[in-house]
């Protein structure tokens, strides 16, 4: 793992000058990028702390809908008593993604942005060649082993699956993410790998995910998450088990 230099930002505008230095990435729970940077995908020369930022952590849901603080962590929102009777989608996909131990950790923002879990991507060591990570490398997927691979939305540059729970659940209620001032969709956040692959969100430099909001609806309200797997955790097994599905 490459060395790093630590900065925490003591504002949003401080994390977003900070970020937008060469080298810098945004360090909120850490359960992607330290991931990433052991196995040496990602190479920081500066992690930047935002994760005391204040507010940035607040929920709030009334009538018109929810606004999520991209540092509410997932188990925070995954629990949160209007999100679960307004948008149980939401909380579902939540409570279904990672384990109980990274919900804890991890942050809505960090959620959004987490790369892919194409094996080739993650093991530069092994597989040199991937667009993704290296732009005009190759795809190691492509002609190789592809089981998880994705068949839709795919590209003749990569063909890797988009790995989260909750961006899905977003994407059916109309969900924005808030960059500051700057709203993008969270339809047009996500982008496909076409020829730039490496390109998987609609963010600039130096800008820095502040909250999601997403609108009030009947179709949310009554909503539910279903996720199909290989394998499912014994944490959510046992807890099927209990409410008797
Ligand atoms: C073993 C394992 C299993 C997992 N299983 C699932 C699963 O089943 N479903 C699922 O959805 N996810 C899953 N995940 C992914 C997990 O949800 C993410 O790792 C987590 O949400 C990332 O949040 P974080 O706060 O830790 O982000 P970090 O690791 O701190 O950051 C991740 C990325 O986001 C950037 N970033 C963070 N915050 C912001 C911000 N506010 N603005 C702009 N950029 C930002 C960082 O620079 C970095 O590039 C799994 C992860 C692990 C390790
Ligand atoms: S599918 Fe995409 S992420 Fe995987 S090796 Fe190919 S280019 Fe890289």
């Amino acid at each position: 793992m490459k060395d790093f230099s630590y900065l925490r930002a003591n504002s949003v505008d401080a994390a977003r000058q900070a970020a937008a230095l060469p080298g810098a990435m945004l360090l909120a729970g850490g359960t992607t990028l330290v991931d990433l940077a052991k196995c040496g995908v990602a190479e920081p020369d500066t992690m930047v702390d935002i994760t005391h930022l204040k507010g940035l952590d607040r929920i709030t849901v009334d009538d018109g809908g929810a606004m999520i603080g991209a540092l509410a962590k997932m188990s925070s929102v995954a629990d949160h008593a209007a999100i679960k009777s307004r948008f149980p989608a939401v909380s579902e996909a939540l409570w279904q993604a990672a384990s109980a131990q990274l919900r804890n950790m991890a942050t809505i923002g960090g959620n959004l942005m987490q790369r892919t879990r194409c094996p080739y991507f993650r093991d530069p060591a092994n597989f040199p060649a991937c667009n993704k990570r290296t732009p005009r490398s190759g795809c190691s997927a492509i002609g190789g082993v592809t089981r998880g691979h994705a068949v839709l939305g795919t590209s003749e540059a990569c063909i890797a699956t988009y790995p989260g729970d909750l961006a899905t659940a977003l994407v059916a209620f109309d969900a924005t993410v808030h960059l500051g001032d700057r709203q993008v969709a969270v339809d047009d956040f996500f982008l496909l790998p076409g020829a730039t692959p490496d390109r998987e969100h609609a963010i600039a430099p130096g800008e820095v995910i502040t909250a999601i909001s997403i609108p009030a609806s009947a179709a949310a309200q009554r909503s539910t998450y279903l996720k199909i797997r290989d394998r499912q955790s014994y944490e959510f097994a046992a807890a099927s088990a209990a409410v008797g599905i």
